[in-house]
């Protein structure tokens, strides 16, 4: 965008990895963060080359996942200041990393981004995950719903416990009724923890048609 481009002359981005002027991670940083591919479960951190373990393949709603990283040093950085500083640049070099560890995707694969809760919209001016999904979709040349996945539930999950956080997500999504459920997705997050919130919205999206479900993490909270 312009208006990035513009603030980015007034006062340059400072790449997360090295600290060097760059714009959110600069190309040695970047390589580095993609160069070895994350080789563990998602759901249980076991080592396995596809995303998800076998157990858990069969416990999750979800049929494939990719992660960028764990959530730490420059990835860490790159989403947190992303998200709660307002480093909406980082959109685009966050939807790159996603760009270089996803696969080539099925045709009519739709991009669904997990809805940003609407006081964090209103602070930030934007909702993060949506502009992800927009550059990535972009890039790929595939179609992207930020409308069919809603917040019913605009609480804020920061500090909760697991347990919490899985009860809270059950009734945190709601499908919009003028759209149509695709049957393959790609649930896009920026942040794994529990999992509960990924785990709602893909029921949902099953229970309403969807047949396969992707899905696309950039850091995984270390355990
Ligand atoms: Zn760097
Ligand atoms: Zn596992």
């Amino acid at each position: 965008m312009l208006l990035d481009y513009l603030l980015s002359l007034v006062s340059p981005h400072i790449c997360k990895g090295c600290d060097e002027v760059g714009n959110g991670l600069c190309e040695s940083c970047f390589f580095d963060n993609i160069s070895e591919k994350y080789m563990k479960c998602l759901v249980c951190g076991e080592v396995t080359k596809r995303g998800l373990c076998r157990n858990c393949r069969l416990g999750v709603p979800f049929e494939r996942a990719f992660v960028v990283g764990e959530r730490r040093g420059a990835l860490k950085r790159l989403v947190g200041d992303f998200k709660y500083n307002s480093e909406r640049g980082n959109a685009l070099v966050i939807a790159r990393l996603l760009d270089a560890v996803l696969p080539v995707l099925p045709t009519g694969i739709v991009i669904v981004p997990i809805p940003t809760i609407a006081p964090h919209i209103r602070r930030r001016g934007f909702g993060h995950t949506e502009l992800v999904a927009h550059h990535l979709a972009k890039s790929r040349h595939i179609p992207c719903d930020n409308r069919l996945l809603l917040r019913a539930d605009n609480s804020v999950q920061h500090g909760l416990k697991a347990r919490e956080r899985q009860r809270q997500a059950r009734t945190t999504f709601r499908l919009n009724p003028r759209r149509a459920v695709p049957p393959e997705i790609l649930l896009l997050d920026d942040i794994y923890t529990t999992g509960a919130t990924m785990i709602a919205a893909a029921k949902l999206l099953k229970k309403h048609g969807a047949k396969t479900i992707n899905v696309a993490i950039v850091a995984r909270q270390v355990k």
